[in-house]
């Protein structure tokens, strides 16, 4: 029977870390919430990079490397890929698909920070869903520009940021409510293709605000992708592994 060590970092992850038995370990590098009612181990904080890693792989004797990080996470999957070679273990992913644009949605992709900044220009009261990024850059707001800001937790803002802390999934209603009572005229958003954050996707359109999408970073191939928890569930009670 194969060890298996779950990389977590997206909803999805816990999911599948509740299909695994006593013997496999979920890890989490410990930004969000850590679940206490699961069957397997649970483990907590980085490893040390790819090295660290495959340190871990090898004293654990794991079997299978399971990445379930966030699409945006691009050094852990990195490091997976490499810690998976360097100990000769498969490494498999749960990528989730991109978000699509819609009929009647104004995207514009920006690549980093600077091609953000200026295609905000034209805007005055953004939304930014970019997690916290953006406190390192409050100082910075044009005296025209009033920026909203949700993160995981509440921050600090100033007199021309307000930072709500909120954690999804959200309701459309209250994404209405927010982007009515803020006046968003344009948001921010990586394309995490999760359906707890897409309400605020849907309310930009009916509203014919434009989204400033932050690329995704291109990640690592690895042995066998999957776009679905189902798929690879199924995949996992196909193999050799229990
Ligand atoms: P990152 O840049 O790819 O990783 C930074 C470091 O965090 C890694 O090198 C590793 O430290 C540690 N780490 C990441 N995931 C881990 C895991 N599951 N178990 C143990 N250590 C882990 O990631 P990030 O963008 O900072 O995100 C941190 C975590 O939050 C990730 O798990 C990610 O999936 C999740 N997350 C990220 C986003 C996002 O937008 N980036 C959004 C939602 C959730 P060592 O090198 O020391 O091993």
């Amino acid at each position: 029977m194969k060890r298996i060590l779950l990389l977590g970092g997206v909803t999805e992850a816990l999911a599948i870390a509740r299909t695994l038995g006593p013997q496999h370990i979920y890890s989490l590098a410990g930004v969000g919430r850590v679940p206490t009612d699961l069957t397997c181990q649970v483990r907590v904080g980085g490893f040390g990079g790819a090295d660290g890693l495959a340190q871990f792989i090898h004293d654990q004797s794991i079997g299978l490397l399971l990445d379930a990080t966030h699409p945006y996470a691009a050094q852990i999957s990195q490091n997976a890929a490499t810690a998976a070679q360097l100990t000769g273990i498969p490494c498999w992913a749960l990528r989730r698909p991109a978000w699509q644009p819609q009929t009647g949605d104004d995207w514009r992709e920006v690549s980093d920070w600077a091609e953000l900044i200026e295609a905000l220009e034209p805007f005055r009261r953004p939304l930014f869903t970019l997690g916290r990024e953006p406190l390192q850059h409050l100082h910075e707001i044009p005296p025209e520009q009033f920026w909203t800001l949700r993160a995981l937790d509440v921050y600090p803002g100033n007199q021309r940021c307000e930072v709500i802390g909120a954690r999804g999934p959200f309701l459309i209603n209250d994404e209405r409510e927010l982007f009515e009572r803020k006046q968003i005229d344009v948001l921010i958003s990586k394309n995490s293709g999760s359906t707890a954050t897409e309400p605020k996707l849907e309310v930009a359109r009916e509203r014919g605000v434009p989204v400033l999408v932050l690329k995704r970073p291109v990640l690592v191939g690895v042995d066998r992708e999957f776009g679905s928890v189902g798929d690879l569930v199924i995949a996992l009670s196909a193999s050799d592994l229990s």
